[in-house]
């Protein structure tokens, strides 16, 4: 078994273990990118803020370029200290362990504006790391369906609801064109932001349609208008549903993207069922693998992927331990490197079963368990994440790319 050493250990134990609150934590969010997520003051933890909530910074940089999420965490052993000035150290209280640490800074563009006056932080883009995505119909019909009583959304999702979002991109339920207005709305805001920051990585996604075909169409319309703009040709990855077999064709085709990654979310059928009900019942587990390996067909294995959700597993409703849960993911991971399709797995802390004692502990030793066992399984299947589909700079809650960069001995 492969044991975690150097910074892929620390980023498991820091994005399993959050980080509590403390005011050098806070004065940083002055100069770094935000967390999309508050930092929320348990019962009884200091607040200086006296709102019960605090902005924190979303991303941290190790001096090796590790990427990690901050999770606030009131329980956390790990917490935050320095200023901007002195340098940031983050630090373990149990070992006393200490890592100069840099935040994902707060660039420019995410306080200016298009030439009609739309903040760029609403044009449909965001950045973690070098990784832009372009989400410009966020807005997923799945929220709008309900079967027997059910939501048809996937039962993790807190981005895919109809809200403020979607309005001020122009996204109207139904209407399967993004409005031209919207399209040139995103170029402006994706040119300020390649000349800003090194983009490497350009990641399509949006909400889901219904009907798979029309969410095709859709991303046909994103990905050739990103594809006249893209001046510095960035690779770019289509994170679509599993849409139909003759438009993944169009896509390869018209060498609209270079990578696939169509997110299957969770391995057996029994589980998707239940977490992503929507897309079971508008496409079918089944038909998503297929849609999978229609894509390797035509742009080979390693150049498609599978995002997961590694820890919604846990959640109190499926009844699994921690070792029968990185069991189901890895058997996942087998069967789908097999196909030569590469799983990414992001860890998500389950909503259920906080009050447990274990709580953070069962989710390090799962998901470190699924680390280092799918280490192996891609070991054994010659399969590597391209460098041009996402890279340690951009993966900021996922290992592979950590570890593949470990494996070919760069400092870690
Ligand atoms: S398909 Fe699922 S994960 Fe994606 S936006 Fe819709 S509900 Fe959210």
């Amino acid at each position: 078994m492969i044991q975690l050493t150097g910074s892929p250990a620390l980023k498991v134990q820091v994005m399993c273990e959050g980080i509590r609150y403390t005011p050098a934590l806070g004065a940083a969010a002055a100069h770094s990118m935000p967390n999309y997520y508050p930092y929320r003051f348990k019962e009884g933890e200091a607040d200086p803020t006296g709102r019960g909530i605090a902005t924190i910074p979303y991303l941290i940089n190790t001096p090796d370029g590790t990427e990690i999420r901050i999770l606030g965490n009131g329980d956390s052993p790990w917490h935050v200290e320095g200023s901007l000035e002195a340098g940031y150290q983050l630090i373990d209280d149990r070992s006393g362990q200490r890592v100069a640490i840099e935040f994902e800074p707060l660039r420019p563009w995410a306080t200016q504006k298009t030439a009609d006056g739309m903040p760029y932080a609403q044009a449909g883009i965001t950045t973690h790391g070098d990784m832009l995505v372009i989400n410009v119909a966020p807005g997923c019909e799945y929220f709008l369906h309900k079967h027997e009583g059910q939501s048809m959304r996937c039962t993790f999702c807190a981005y895919g609801a109809p809200d403020e979002r979607t309005k001020h991109l122009g996204q109207i339920t139904g209407r399967v064109e993004i409005l031209p207005d919207t399209l040139d709305r995103m170029r402006n805001a994706l040119d300020a932001v390649i000349d800003q920051a090194e983009i490497r990585h350009i990641y399509l996604v949006g909400g889901s349609l219904t009907d798979a075909r029309k969410e095709g169409e859709r991303f046909l319309q994103l990905a050739r208008y990103v594809k006249s703009v893209n001046r510095r040709n960035i690779p770019v990855a289509l994170g679509s549903g599993a849409i139909p077999d003759d438009q993944i064709k169009t896509f390869f085709d018209e060498g609209l993207v270079q990578h696939v990654c169509f997110n299957l979310e969770i391995w057996s059928e029994e589980l998707f069922a239940k977490v992503c009900p929507g897309k079971h019942k508008y496409v079918g587990y089944r038909r998503w693998i297929e849609a999978l390996e229609t894509a390797v067909k035509h742009w080979g294995r390693g150049n498609v992927y599978s995002a997961m959700v590694a820890g919604n597993e846990l959640e109190p409703e499926h009844g699994l331990e921690w070792e029968d849960a990185a069991r189901i993911a890895l058997q996942g991971a087998e069967d789908l490197c097999s196909r030569g399709i590469i799983p990414i797995y992001s860890l998500v802390w389950p909503s259920g079963g906080r009050q447990r004692p274990d709580y953070h502990q069962r989710i390090r030793s799962y998901f470190e368990a699924l680390s280092t066992g799918y280490q192996a399984i891609r070991r054994r299947h010659g399969l590597e994440v391209a460098e041009t589909f996402m890279c340690h700079r951009c993966a900021y809650m996922q290992i592979e790319c950590d570890l593949d960069r470990q494996a070919h001995g760069v400092p870690a």
